[in-house]
Formats: C-alpha cells, sequence, structure tokens
C-alpha cells in the first residue's frame, strides 16, 4: 500500500477494505466546532465506503473537502481565503475538485462560489449521503459548480458509522442534529435545520464501537443536546435515558455531552450527572450575557436569575462541578450597564472558563433584520478585552486552587508542545501535561497537581 492509500477514518469497529491501488483520494480540512469535526468523520465514512483513500496533503488528492463553519463573520472569511489559496493549487492541478461543505455552504447555497470562485461542489449539512455521486460528478466535469444544499429534517445519518475519529481515546457521537431555538442573532437553525434526535439504538452502536476500538470517553454532541428526545410509542426517550444507557457500555469510562442548553436541564439531567460515576462533572452552559434585557432581545428563554438557578442546582447536586460558558460582547443596543451585568454574573459564578466573542451579524437571523447592530467595532472590542482580561484572572485562581490536589487524568497523548510529555484531561475537563512513564495513552492514573498556569494543570505522579 501506498502511504497516500490509507483508509479514510481513523479507527473503525470492522477493519475497512483497503482502497484500490490508483482509488481516488481525499484531504479533509474542517473549521468550526466538534460537530464538524464528527460530521468529517461521517463524510470519511462515505467516502471510504465509496472507495476512496485519505490524502495527507491537499496538493495530493483529487478531492480537496473544506467541511465549514458559519457562525461568525470571521471564520466564513478564513474559508474564503483558504479557497483562494487551494485555487491557486488547482491552476496547476486543474482536475483537483474542490468541494466546500457544511454549515457555510449551507449559508451562502450558490452565492458562495461568487467568494470562492474555484468551488466545484457546494453541499450542507444533511447532504453528506450524497457526496459520492455529487464528487463523482464534479469530476466528470469542471463547468458550473454543483449545489445540494436542500435541509432535510429526518436525516439523522442512520446506519453510518460516524463514530470515529478524536484522538484514538475520545470520541464523537451526534445525537442530536439541528436546533429549535431560533435566539435572534444565531444562523445555526438555517444552516443545520430543525432539531432532530438520532436514534439511541444507533447512539449506544456507535457508542459500542468505540469501545470496542479501545476509546474510553466519549462525547454526545447536539446543538442543544439536553433537549435530545426519541419518540418510542406514546412517550419519548429523554436525554436522562439516554445518558443511563450509554453508561452501562463496557469500556467506556467517561461521557461527556454538548452543548446544553440552560433551561433544558430538568431535574433526572441533573441527577444523572450526580448519580452516574462516568458522567463527567463539568458542564459547558452558555450565558451570552449578564443582562435579562439583551438576554430577552436575544431570545435565549430564561432570566439572569433562571440561570443562577440552574447553576445553584448544579453546585447543590455536585459542589465541585467545573463550569464554563459562551459570551457574547456587543449584541444590539447592548448598554455600558448590560456589560457591566455581565461582568458581575462572571465574578459571581466564576467560571472554570469561556469562550468569549464580539457579537457579528448573520444575515437570515431575526436580529440582522430587525435588529440594529448598533455597537461600534471599537466598543465591542473594548468591552470584550474586559471580558477576557476578568476571566483569565479567574480562570488562574480556579487553576491555581487545584495546585497540591489528587486528580484522576486520562491520558490522551503526547504532548503537543514537548512530545516527551503526555498530555491528559481531567473529570473537569482540564488540560493536564503529565512527565511520561506515569501511564499509557487510554489509561486513567492518578496524580498530583504541582503547578498550574490559567489554561493548563502540570503533574507529577
Ligand atoms: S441554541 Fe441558540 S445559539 Fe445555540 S445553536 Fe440554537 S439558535 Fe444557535
Amino acid at each position: 500500500m501506498s502511504e497516500r492509500l490509507v483508509p479514510l477514518g481513523k479507527r473503525v469497529a470492522e477493519p475497512r477494505p483497503q482502497p484500490a491501488p490508483g482509488a481516488p483520494t481525499v484531504y479533509v480540512e474542517t473549521y468550526g466546532c466538534q460537530m464538524n469535526v464528527a460530521d468529517s468523520d461521517l463524510i470519511g465514512s462515505v467516502l471510504a465506503d465509496a472507495g476512496y483513500a485519505r490524502a495527507e496533503r491537499a496538493d495530493q488528492a483529487d478531492v480537496i473537502l473544506i467541511n465549514t463553519c458559519a457562525v461568525r463573520e470571521k471564520a466564513e472569511e478564513r474559508v474564503v481565503a483558504r479557497a483562494a489559496e487551494l485555487g491557486a493549487l488547482k491552476r496547476k492541478r486543474p482536475n483537483t475538485v474542490l468541494a466546500i461543505v457544511g454549515c457555510m455552504a449551507e449559508h451562502l447555497k450558490e452565492g458562495l462560489a461568487d467568494r470562492a470562485p474555484a468551488v466545484d461542489v457546494i453541499a450542507g449539512p444533511d447532504s453528506y449521503r450524497r457526496m459520492p455521486e455529487l464528487l463523482a460528478a464534479a469530476r466528470a466535469q469542471h463547468a458550473q459548480p454543483l449545489v445540494d444544499v436542500k435541509l432535510d429534517k429526518a436525516e439523522t445519518y442512520e446506519g453510518l458509522s460516524g463514530a470515529v475519529g478524536g484522538d484514538g481515546v475520545s470520541g464523537f457521537v451526534t445525537i442530536q442534529r439541528g436546533c429549535d431555538k431560533f435566539c435572534t442573532f444565531c444562523v445555526v437553525p438555517f444552516t443545520r435545520g430543525r432539531e432532530r434526535g438520532a436514534a439511541p439504538r444507533e447512539v449506544l452502536r456507535q457508542v459500542r464501537e468505540l469501545a470496542a476500538v479501545g476509546y474510553r470517553e466519549v462525547m454526545l454532541l447536539g446543538q442543544t443536546v439536553n433537549s435530545y428526545r426519541w419518540p418510542d410509542g406514546d412517550r419519548d426517550v429523554t436525554f436522562a435515558e439516554l445518558l443511563h444507557a450509554v453508561a452501562t457500555i463496557d469500556g467506556i469510562e467517561r461521557i461527556r455531552f454538548t452543548s446544553p442548553y440552560p433551561v433544558d436541564f430538568t431535574d433526572d439531567v441533573i441527577e444523572a450527572i450526580a448519580r452516574e460515576p462516568k458522567i463527567c462533572k463539568y458542564i459547558h452552559l452558555p450565558v451570552q450575557s449578564g443582562s435579562d434585557v439583551v438576554l430577552e432581545r436575544m431570545k435565549r428563554g430564561y432570566t439572569v436569575a433562571d440561570y443562577r438557578e440552574i447553576v445553584r442546582r448544579l453546585r447543590a447536586v455536585v459542589p465541585h462541578i467545573a463550569l464554563s460558558t459562551d459570551i457574547l460582547t456587543g449584541f444590539s443596543g447592548e448598554t455600558e450597564d448590560d456589560h457591566a451585568q455581565t461582568l458581575a454574573l462572571m465574578r459571581e459564578v466564576r467560571f472554570d472558563s469561556a469562550f468569549m466573542f464580539a457579537y457579528s451579524e448573520r444575515d437570515l437571523t431575526f436580529a440582522a433584520k430587525k435588529l440594529p447592530d448598533d455597537i461600534t467595532p471599537a466598543l465591542k472590542q473594548r468591552r470584550l478585552s474586559e471580558i477576557v482580561a476578568l476571566q483569565e484572572i479567574v480562570s488562574a485562581e480556579v487553576f491555581a486552587a487545584h495546585v497540591g490536589r489528587h486528580e484522576r487524568v486520562l491520558v490522551h497523548g503526547p504532548s503537543k508542545r514537548d512530545p516527551q510529555q503526555l498530555m491528559g484531561r481531567t473529570d473537569g475537563f482540564k488540560t493536564v501535561i503529565l512527565p511520561s512513564g506515569v501511564g499509557a495513552v487510554g489509561e486513567i492514573v492518578d496524580v498530583t497537581i504541582e503547578r498550574a498556569t490559567m489554561a493548563t494543570l502540570f503533574a507529577r505522579a
């Protein structure tokens, strides 16, 4: 087998047939969230079944596939710049097919070709089963780009093995697609369609596949993952029931999920987190703003008091639970007082970490149509800097408090900065650098934390 002809996907339960000599090759590049990483694995498995081999570099591939994000304008600008680079590569290798798929393809549809003239295939998140046909058609002709952006509210990719990838220790399983919340700033319901859960038997099959090839951790993915439902006769299988079922699978030691929606934290989900040792005591709980007026304008469906109450209920049953959040600053009409309330909530809750962004208007959304983007870029940047600076202080204190503590760490692999050391994660999702020799990749080891930065813990055995 030549170096270029490796099967797609990293580890799969059933060995795939080796690609035939001369098989077409595909190079996949992924932007955006974990769901896109999982989707790229899904596309990889669809193309592997169609006889494709993976190329390690874009300039070696017959097909270059970019899986994209549309949540922020900056994410789209990066893809446009990358597509221009790949356009130059295509001029040297004119038979190469460039496919741009995912949320940005769904968002811009045919219009994507105006911003990325080199594109040959534009496909949305519900079109991945048809990738082999689309790519075959594009390879046969290089005229107009082929566009397949039909959203399908029944598509959950049942029967496909998307449960590969990750790092061989922690794998992703998508349990829900789409979103029904329609927060006024967010383009996701328009790019990923309506919310739908995957069948529990499919979720469990994929988790078992991960366990069978040595994965120790599974991350269950959904846009509002804790609103998961699956109709079963005259009732619904709930997210809490699914969590308990996943916890019965031997070999899987840790269960995580992202991203939950604050008001969908029902008592049964909180109880599952508290009672089930395999469910990690770490929750990403996106708040977006600390001002009721802004939350109402965002149509988030909760007040600051509601959010505080959810945090209180989580901490009541798991006092040491780790919390992270998302904060969007500079949304339409945000005043200095609204901003001050966000800072005050951050001081009060003391999140372990946060993803913090300045608002950028996305067309199609309610906010783009009805709410003025009236905070100047300079003001957005100033408020963002203040939010980031505060979070850095809190994160540094939270991480420093771990020094001297014993932690159970799942070893994920070599440290990126120093391959002589290992990288692992605590139950609370904190990155830990470990001396090599404390344990093998995939093992859970007991260590003592020796020092900390605001984002990393350092341990000894
Ligand atoms: S819950 Fe709101 S922010 Fe999250 S994906 Fe759905 S619409 Fe977007």
